[in-house]
This record gives C-alpha cells, structure tokens and sequence, in this order.
C-alpha cells in the first residue's frame, strides 16, 4: 500500500519548514490538480521563494510537488496539508510547479510576455508518472487546470503602467496540454463564470 502522503518513487521527500502551520484536509476532498511554472531559473531559486513566510500562520507559497527539467521530483507539501498556491482555489487542489523560465526575470513587462522554453520530454514524463499516482492516491481527483485559467487577473504593465499584462501566465503555451490529457479521464476544469 502507498504512503497516501508521499508518492514512494520517484518522490524526493523535503517539506517546507512551515508544513505544520499548513491546515490539513481528507484526501478524498481534492479532486483538482493545478498545473504551473516556477517562473525561475532554477530549482534552488524555487525553493528560497517556498521557504520565505509570507502571511501571519507562518506559512507561505508554494505547491505541492515541483518537476525540475531532468524529470526529478521534490515533495515540498504533503497532499493532505492545504499549499497556497493559486487564489480561490486551494483547499480543493495540488499544485504542481514545473521548473520553467517562463517570464523570468521581466514577468510583468508589457514587450516580455512570450514563454519561450520548452518543457523537456523527461519533465513531461515525471509530470505523467505523477499524476497517474495521484490519481490513485486521491478517490476523487479527475480535475486539470492550468495556473493561467484560474487567475485571470490583470495588472498595469511594469514598464507602462497604461497597459494591463496577466498577472499569471503559467504553465503557457509552451505545455503539452494534448499529451498531459491523453493519459486518462482527466477533464480540464470548466473555468468560474
Ligand atoms: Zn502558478
């Protein structure tokens, strides 16, 4: 029997120091998986944002699992603990963070908001193996969206504070959306009206 917390392989397990002010929740509860890019450069640069507590609990933001481009996956969260990582939305998902330039480092520059790296095959891959064992572990997970879809916000333009840019544009164009849903009865989640 799996460890409903964390996935045995291919699961590097290294929870944030704030796990414990996360509020827990039933596994059966979730039944969205949220899919985003780290905006970064790199893992480690990642992990500090992670670390850094940002509201009065103690805790801060981050997802769930985070796939660096080799493929290796870290657990940061236990799923049965609520991550913040998308507005509106937490309490009934996993967040999954790709690592991913994105927009790094001009996100909110009006002549910066093409993401142009690639999601690598190896990345992709982990992603699938994952979510095939989440879907396992969670009774009543069927429920994909991308970070992008959920918050629509936005916001003056860092460049030209007379244009509006979208606040989160992750995971992008750039992701396998056809290959991802492939895998199952995944449904894409019907965006809030
Ligand atoms: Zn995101």
């Amino acid at each position: 029997m799996a460890d409903p917390i964390f996935p045995v392989p291919p699961v590097r397990q290294l929870p944030l120091p704030y796990i414990e002010r996360l509020l827990t929740r039933d596994i059966a509860s979730i039944d969205l998986v949220v899919i985003h890019c780290t905006e970064l450069p790199d893992l480690a640069t990642a992990r500090s944002y992670g670390e850094q507590v940002r509201y009065d609990s103690g805790a801060g933001n981050s997802g769930h699992y985070y796939i660096d481009r080799d493929g290796s996956i870290d657990g940061y969260v236990p799923i049965d603990r609520i991550a913040h990582h998308v507005r509106g939305y937490n309490p009934r998902s996993i967040g999954i963070e790709l690592v991913n330039l994105g927009r790094y480092p001009h996100w909110w520059d009006s002549r910066h908001q093409t993401m142009h790296e690639p999601y690598p095959p190896a990345q992709i891959a982990a992603l699938r193996q994952l979510l095939a064992w989440l879907k396992r572990a969670c009774p009543s997970l069927r429920y994909l969206a991308g970070h992008e879809e959920l918050d629509r916000e936005r916001i003056p333009a860092s460049d030209d504070p007379t244009a509006l840019v979208q606040r989160k544009l992750d995971p992008g164009l750039r992701f396998p959306w056809p290959q991802v849903l492939s895998d199952g009865d995944w449904q894409r989640l019907p965006p809030a009206a």
